[in-house]
């Protein structure tokens, strides 16, 4: 592990638009291909007789992986720039993506999205950077690529861009944050170096502008909000909650509260790494124990935080969700399981309330029938037992969530307002 701070990476963009090739380019680039990789593809070069291009060996491994179906291939690839240790995370592709950036277990901080200069924006691009949006992804690097198929032309990634920031305006990114780089995963160009081939272009590599990323701060402003994962009961200390801390932070001799189960009392010890603390801070993963708490009185799926500002306890909640594959339609009445931070609770969609059109934004229709793959909808939500769940313009980490149904992730979403 390397002290530099850390980002969690998103690649996301259409299929074939060259992730995989980009992932593996910044691999090779930054000197942090797997050594079982090199390995392997030396002793299979040795064996042919033949010496390296060892950026092939990156892109054939990421090729093999996919051939054994596995395309998670990208994820969990890390590499370091001279600001940052990246971890690259579960890419849109692999059907727990979804999943694992609510729960927290792979949240991006940020993205790199791949748009093919010959194709240009295309139904996943949207779709990505609709969910991008929802998930709460601060800033994109754009990268448009596969420019040596397009002979270079700046004409052709003028008209990309342009695209593009029309796409980020309707989703109300901020188009001044994001930065555009005329790329090709396959060739290298502007990845590293400062491409001979794009003369026009004299703005940042990807790997500069990847360093200029602002460092995430940890939200330590907010109010405490610590979802528990599993609670154990240790002899000598008692019942001991563990969770990570995605808000604000937690004091020994704080005054806590559970909900929903609600109820609380002070804490006496925090522990990390096996080592008692006085305080722990968001990203955290801590064990402690509280005054008068036993281990039948909370529960995973329960959030920690101030007894003077406790998680909120949803009757129902509204929110934005993106319907992203459904077999058929979803209707008032439908009962799937909701995942927020840890907790899984089944929740009716108990109205429809507006289809909003995602390309632009607006209310496409007030209280339609039903939604479908690719709609995006306000909708009115009642979970069948209680569940704690906040706004996410109030708290974002505990302000969104996946829709799971017949083993895949159908649907995802942001909360917007939460009736207690
Ligand atoms: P993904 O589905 O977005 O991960 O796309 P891949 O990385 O698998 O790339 C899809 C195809 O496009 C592969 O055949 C790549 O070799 C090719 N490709 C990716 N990037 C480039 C590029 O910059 N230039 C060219 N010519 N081909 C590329």
């Amino acid at each position: 592990m390397s002290d530099k701070p850390h980002q969690n990476l998103a690649v996301i963009g259409h299929v074939d638009h060259g992730k995989s090739t980009m992932v593996g380019r910044l691999l090779f680039e930054t000197g942090s291909v797997p050594e079982h990789v090199i390995e392997q593809h030396r002793e299979e070069a040795e064996e042919k007789g033949k010496g390296g291009f060892e950026f092939a060996y990156v892109m054939d491994n990421l090729a093999e992986e996919r051939e054994r179906g596995v395309t998670i291939d990208i994820a969990h690839q890390e590499f370091d720039t001279d600001e940052y240790y990246f971890t690259i995370v579960d890419c849109p592709g692999h059907r727990d993506f979804v999943k694992n950036m609510i729960t927290g277990a792979s949240q991006a901080d940020n993205a790199v999205l791949v748009v093919a200069a010959d194709d240009g924006v295309a139904p996943q691009t949207r779709e990505h950077v609709f969910l991008a949006r929802t998930l709460g992804i601060d800033e994109l690097i754009v990268a448009v690529n596969k420019m040596d198929v397009v002979d270079y032309s700046e004409d052709t990634y003028k008209q990309v861009v342009s695209d593009v920031t029309d796409l980020l305006k309707q989703v109300q990114f901020d188009t001044d944050d994001a930065s555009f780089i005329p790329t090709s995963a396959f060739e290298g160009d502007n990845v590293s170096e400062h491409s001979e081939n794009t003369p026009w272009y004299d703005g940042e590599t990807l790997l500069e502008s990847l360093n200029s990323l602002p460092e995430p701060q940890p939200p330590t402003d907010a109010p405490l909000r610590l979802p528990i994962q599993d609670v154990y009961t240790i002899s000598g200390i008692g019942t001991v909650p563990v969770g990570r801390i995605e808000t604000g932070t937690m004091n020994t001799g704080d005054n806590v509260s559970f909900q929903p189960s609600d109820v609380g009392g002070e804490v006496k010890t925090i522990e990390m790494h096996h080592e008692e603390v006085p305080s722990a801070e968001p990203g955290d993963n801590v064990g402690f124990n509280v005054r008068g708490i036993g281990k039948d009185d909370i529960r995973r799926g329960d959030v920690c935080g101030p007894a003077d500002d406790p998680p909120s306890v949803a009757e129902t909640f509204t929110a934005q969700v993106v319907v992203m594959q459904h077999p058929s339609v979803i209707t008032a009445g439908y009962t799937p399981v909701f995942h927020a931070h840890t907790a899984q609770v089944a929740c009716t969609i108990e109205s429809i309330d507006k289809k909003m059109d995602p390309s632009s934004g607006e209310v496409a229709e007030e209280n339609p029938d039903f939604i479908q793959s690719g709609d995006a909808a306000v909708v009115t939500v009642r979970p069948q037992k209680p569940l704690s769940i906040e706004p996410s313009s109030e708290i974002p980490e505990l302000g969104s969530f996946a829709v799971r149904d017949m083993g895949q992730t159908i649907a995802a979403g942001k909360v917007l307002d939460v009736n207690e």
